[in-house]
């Protein structure tokens, strides 16, 4: 059987990293490793993480025409590579990418042959996110506040992924996750609050 794409997205602070790893860890999904031109935070993996490289090697791959998808994110630029991507599909191993919005807009418009779940990551409330970011990125404040600038941009973005959830609590938000994912592929009806998100997106960008 072919593996399957589950993507997650989210305003940065929200949590989709750390629900990646989670999923993957404890799921049956491979990890995709992106690239990067962003510069590692402390505890950062070069290879585990990123594979953080010079925008000189970033343009080079791009040239090669290397990418599944790549965009520019906060003044520096991502991408996932094409080759690992399709082997692991193409062996039945399922993948899992945190990616941007234009990211997995770039997966869609390529009519990849497999199924693709989307998912949109809401932080509880914008001060829990002030402080997840603040905590995260603790030696440079002024990365959490430029992030919080692009909150309200990034957040309109929900309405192009398949559901969206809300990360209050880790452990109920990634069982959430594998249960729509579960319920998707076999087809069961998902239990999913459609209305209740829509106020949740109102209450958090007043
Ligand atoms: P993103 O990838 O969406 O930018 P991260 O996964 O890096 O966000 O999470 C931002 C910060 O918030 C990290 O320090 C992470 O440990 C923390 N975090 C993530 N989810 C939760 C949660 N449910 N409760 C509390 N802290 C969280
Ligand atoms: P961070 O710098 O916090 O790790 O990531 C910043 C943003 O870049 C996040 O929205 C994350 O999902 C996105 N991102 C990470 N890797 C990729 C990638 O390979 N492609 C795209 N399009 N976005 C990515």
């Amino acid at each position: 059987m072919d593996g399957i794409i589950v993507i997650l997205s989210s305003p940065s602070g929200a949590g989709k990293t750390t629900l990646v790893s989670l999923i993957s860890e404890k799921e049956n999904f491979i990890n995709s490793i992106s690239h990067t031109t962003r510069k590692p935070r402390s505890n950062e993996v070069n290879g585990k993480d990123y594979y953080f490289i010079k925008k000189k090697e970033f343009e080079k791959l791009i040239k090669n025409n290397e990418f599944l998808e790549y965009a520019e994110v906060f003044n520096n630029f991502y991408g996932t590579s094409k080759k690992p991507v399709l082997e692991n599909l193409k062996n039945g191993k399922n993948v899992i990418f945190d990616i941007d919005w234009q990211g997995t807009k770039q997966i869609r418009q390529q009519n990849i042959n497999y199924k693709i779940i989307t998912f949109f990551v809401l932080p509880p409330s914008k001060q829990i996110l002030y402080e997840r970011l603040s905590n995260r990125d603790m030696k440079d404040k002024l990365i959490a506040s430029e992030r919080m600038k692009e909150f309200y941009k990034d957040v309109k973005h929900w309405k192009d992924y398949d559901y969206v959830v809300i990360n209050d609590n880790l452990n109920k938000c990634y069982q959430e996750i594998v249960k729509i994912i579960n319920d998707s592929l076999s087809g069961k009806k998902i239990d999913y609050d459609k209305n209740f998100i829509e106020k949740h997106i109102e209450k958090i960008t007043l």
